[in-house]
């Protein structure tokens, strides 16, 4: 049977930005040749987004027709030509001499892949197995360890299993109380507004659209976000809010919890938090009282040097308090990138092989091999992650040539004026994209690709439900989607089989791949997905239903039980001092989605949100003697960004806040990582913030 459903509508698929994955149907398929009048219509069928969209996923059709699109390989003559056009088979070629050239002199890791978290489940599959089979390299990570990585490792810990929502996004309209520590809402992911019906708790330095429709802000020092759980968990125990029965039958671990926050007492955690100790008894006994009651996190609690640490504190929390595998009950976390999910569950990471499987464990590797038909003693070990991946680019041990896929690290990564240094000491530099972005022009080769609308493929939502994007629209001649593209590729390299273009056979192979892991999309087909408008993983096989609320009945943890681990506070990677006083968070703004390389180049979001900005309080402005709108410099151990000042009361004295949409502001940033999922600690640094003497 067909998955392709017309409509009157159109093709029913999905928003090419954030993990919501809104639904829409795309319609005027002949709008490319008539000029591009293309419409996008709101789906009522995904409950993520029940028949809302924002500004984003309204204008999201624009980019398929626009003249900014690339719609031809380009490449250099020698480094220091300019890009010009050439063919797919001098593009393919180029690349895959240089890369056999490369590694024939210094070896396998020579060459390295940086993937990305938008990417659809098959891309992501297929670049992992590209890596491992085609390329044996070691060297992959993707930008997702930028955005998930520490809820992922922490939840893992917790639970035995990293699914961003354990529960149907539609869940959290039963909860009397949600806590969202360091998620934006209202700006990121507007459509979830819906889901948030009763009493909302905010935990972020600024007072953000989604603070301001709190009945409680908590407005927590950047970096303290894990002192401030630790408080809350004290208060919940010393005040008799814990729950006692669900503790015994459902968890391990709570004694030593209980004993490492013995200290936190909550007038200790206000002088390091900022948050009152009032407002914290208040939000222990708001979710302490309710019927039913959530904490989520989002990235401003994650990404830390400390966040897997810090999401651990609040899944003690909400163990404490009885809250995960109870309906309308929980813990989860907001994914950020289009398929923040699935992007980690196939193998793109350093560390990871498809299913959600380690790639140091042998039985993983036993089944994974087998799948793709090579010895297992073939397949690489583990990899570098992000950060050090790109840190150690053109390097005496680290990788010469880099292939790219879906991000832009120039505008994206921590240091970011390092990790372009590092990128321009490289010997190749490949870009996968549909636009020039920073990153791209950079590049000696760029290879332009299909767009969401343009080709089948599955995403995985923030709830774990797998979604099916239908093709809506024949792609321009000359572009190709990142399957062919790696299916030419892999041929150079003397890989003909295995390396299908067509995405429902990928996904086939994928699902045997997944078989029998964490993540086990088995049972999940496209014709599956169409009829139930998503299936939530693990479906191991085709009649099992899908699992929308994994936590129910057990933990997927050896004896079915919740670990709380006890973790401490500690300081942020980098304090204020007198040189520079000031903490500088980042975050998004609604028109924009990630390093901004697409929403950059629709009209309306453009005019929607021009520029980057630096938002000060009006008491350091007054210091500064600056007004909204004159520009003032932000300046770091690592760099200095220039914007215009915006005033306001709505964040902290000792806090600046920039969105990261544009150059510039990452170069500002901490690349501190965490121990354990190796994220930097972009949400806070600390700078100097000048008057600008340049008008
Ligand atoms: Fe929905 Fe996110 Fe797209 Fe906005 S950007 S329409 S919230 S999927």
């Amino acid at each position: 049977a067909s998955v392709m459903t017309p409509v009157h509508l159109g093709e029913a698929t999905h928003c090419p930005y954030c993990a919501l994955q809104c639904g829409m149907y795309v319609s005027g398929g002949s709008g490319r040749e008539a000029g591009g009048t293309l419409t996008v219509t709101p789906r009522h069928d995904i409950p993520a987004n029940g028949g809302g969209l924002c500004q984003k996923g309204w204008t999201a059709a624009e980019l398929l027709t626009s003249g900014v699109r690339l719609t031809t390989p380009l490449a250099r003559a020698s480094r220091t030509a300019p890009l010009s056009p050439v063919s797919w088979e001098e593009a393919l070629d180029r690349v895959a001499g240089a890369v056999l050239a490369l590694q024939a002199e210094h070896g396998r890791d020579a060459v390295a892949v940086f993937g990305g978290g938008g990417l659809t489940n098959e891309k992501a599959y297929q670049l992992g197995k590209f890596a491992r089979v085609a390329l044996r390299t070691s060297q992959i990570d993707y930008n997702g360890r930028f955005c998930m990585s520490s809820a992922a490792a922490a939840t893992n810990r917790a639970f035995g299993m990293d699914r961003g929502l354990p529960f149907p996004i539609t869940d959290i309209a039963e909860a009397d109380v949600v806590m969202m520590a360091g998620g934006n809402v209202a700006e990121t992911m507007p459509p979830f507004l819906r889901h948030l019906r009763d009493t909302l708790i905010v935990v972020d330095p600024r007072q953000t659209r989604t603070a301001k429709q709190a009945a409680l802000h908590l407005k927590v020092t950047p970096g303290t976000d894990l002192a401030l759980a630790l408080g809350l968990l004290h208060i919940a125990i010393t005040e008799g809010y814990a729950d006692q029965d669900y503790i015994a039958a459902r968890t391990t671990g709570f004694d030593a919890v209980r004993e490492s926050v013995a200290a936190w007492w909550p007038e200790r955690v206000e002088r390091i938090t900022g948050v009152p100790v009032a407002s914290m008894r208040q939000a222990v006994h708001l979710l302490g009282t309710a019927r039913k009651a959530m904490i989520l996190t989002g990235r401003g609690a994650e990404q830390h040097s400390k966040g897997v640490d810090t999401v651990t504190a609040f899944i003690n929390l909400a163990l404490a308090l009885g809250l995960p595998g109870r309906a309308g009950s929980g813990y989860g976390c907001i994914t950020g990138q289009g398929n923040g999910q699935g992007g980690r569950e196939h193998g793109q990471k350093a560390d990871q092989l498809p299913g959600y499987r380690r790639i140091d464990d042998p039985a993983a590797r036993a089944h994974v091999a087998a799948v793709w038909g090579v010895d297992p003693g073939e397949l690489p070990g583990p990899g570098r992650s992000a950060y050090e991946l790109l840190d150690a680019l053109g390097t005496g041990g680290g990788p010469r040539g880099l292939l790219v896929f879906g991000s832009n690290p120039v505008v994206s990564a921590p240091r970011a004026a390092h990790v372009t240094e590092r990128l321009a000491a490289l010997d190749l530099l490949v870009v996968s994209d549909f636009v020039l972005s920073e990153t791209a022009a950079m590049a000696d080769v760029v290879l332009p690709t299909t767009q969401w609308a343009e080709e089948h493929g599955t995403m995985t939502n923030l709830e774990g439900r797998v979604l099916l994007r239908r093709q809506a629209i024949t792609p321009p001649p000359e572009v190709r989607s990142d399957l062919a593209i790696l299916a030419g590729l892999a041929a150079r390299l003397g890989r003909e089989e295995g390396f299908s273009d067509d995405p429902r056979t990928v996904f086939d192979e994928l699902r045997r791949a997944s078989a029998g892991g964490v993540a086990d999309y088995a049972g999940i087909t496209y014709e599956r997905i169409a009829r139930e408008t998503g299936v939530f993983w693990p479906a191991p096989s085709e009649d099992h239903p899908g699992t929308p609320r994994p936590f129910l009945d057990r933990f997927p943890t050896p004896d079915g039980r919740a670990r709380f681990v006890p973790v401490d506070h500690r300081p942020v990677a980098e304090d204020v001092d007198d040189d520079y006083p000031f903490y500088l968070t980042t975050g998004r703004v609604l028109a924009h989605y990630q390093s901004g390389a697409q929403t950059r180049r629709v009209r309306a979001l453009n005019e929607a949100a021009p520029e980057p900005y630096v938002e000060l309080h009006a008491d350091l402005a007054e210091r500064l003697g600056v007004v909204s709108g004159d520009m003032v410099v932000v300046t770091s151990r690592r760099g200095s960004a220039r914007a215009a000042a915006r005033v306001t009361r709505a964040i902290r004295h000792d806090t600046v806040f920039m969105p990261f949409h544009w150059e510039g502001v990452n170069r500002l940033t901490n690349p501190a990582l965490d121990p354990t999922s190796r994220m930097p600690e972009f949400k806070v640094c600390a700078v100097r913030v000048e008057r600008s003497d340049e008008g």
